[in-house]
């Protein structure tokens, strides 16, 4: 067995991830699926961090555009990441694999409050830790809250989980002659309009020089393998190409 690149990792799963094919709810066979890549490398000894998205349930955007306020959406939007993270922390534990769930929005029957020293404690000693509410400010989104928690909490990378196998010219499930990127910056993440993250998340990377690794998180095996720093998916990074 090679030796582990990355000690401390953010994952980051969309609320559409956890929907399964769907789209919609949470679907249990992917829940456990997911948990059991995540104990995988957790069994390792990696400290992951997760931050779970809610766009299966809510997106704020979405419900602005029929009319509600825009702040109102979002806030709905960020509840809706405390229902998936609930649901992660239940499948991982019931799997045998301690956990804590920290929430950007205040709610102590249910969640930890956002404390970073607290959070890294839990890292260390072995927890995952999940991270909902997102930023807990309307206007973000979840891909901007785990690049923001990852560098808090001194991860070293974000590994951010796709419904494709890394960053394409194209939309490859639209445009069959799509080229994968193996590796590319942040600049050209943004000026190509690459659905990476959101520009103010990949503007947040950029600015302090923090990787991202976009992978197909439904294959198996995969998050194992980036941790070992095996050249799957697609790296953003600063360096030459910049
Ligand atoms: N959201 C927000 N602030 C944040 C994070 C999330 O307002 O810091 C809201 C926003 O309305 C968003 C929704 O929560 O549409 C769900 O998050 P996101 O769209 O990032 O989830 P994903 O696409 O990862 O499922």
């Amino acid at each position: 067995m090679g030796t582990l690149k990355y000690k401390r990792i953010m994952l980051k799963i969309s609320g559409e991830a956890l929907a399964g094919d769907e789209r919609f709810g949470i679907s249990p066979l992917v829940l456990s699926f997911l948990a059991d890549e995540i104990r995988t490398v957790h069994d390792l000894g990696v400290q992951v961090a997760v931050v779970v998205g809610g766009g299966n349930i809510f997106r704020g955007v979405a419900a602005s555009a029929e009319g509600m306020d825009r702040s109102s959406g979002d806030y709905i939007g960020m509840l809706a990441t405390v229902i998936n993270g609930l649901a992660l922390q239940d499948v991982l534990e019931r799997k045998g694999v301690a956990t804590r769930v920290q929430t950007a929005i205040e709610m102590r029957q249910l969640a930890e409050p956002f404390i970073r020293r607290r959070a890294v404690r839990h890292l260390e000693k072995g927890r995952i830790v999940i991270f909902v509410g997102g930023t807990g400010n309307p206007y973000f989104s979840t891909d901007t809250a785990a690049a923001l928690r990852a560098m808090e909490v001194g991860a070293e990378v974000v590994f951010k989980a796709t419904r494709v196998d890394g960053v394409y010219t194209a939309d490859p499930l639209l445009d069959p002659s799509a080229k994968k990127f193996d590796e590319l910056s942040y600049i050209e993440v943004l000026n190509r309009r690459l659905k990476v993250m959101d520009s103010t998340a990949i503007s947040l990377c950029m600015d302090n020089l923090f990787p991202i690794v976009v992978f197909n998180l439904r294959q198996p095996g995969i998050l194992r393998q980036l941790v070992f720093g095996e050249k799957v998916g697609t790296l953003v990074r600063g360096g030459e190409t910049c």
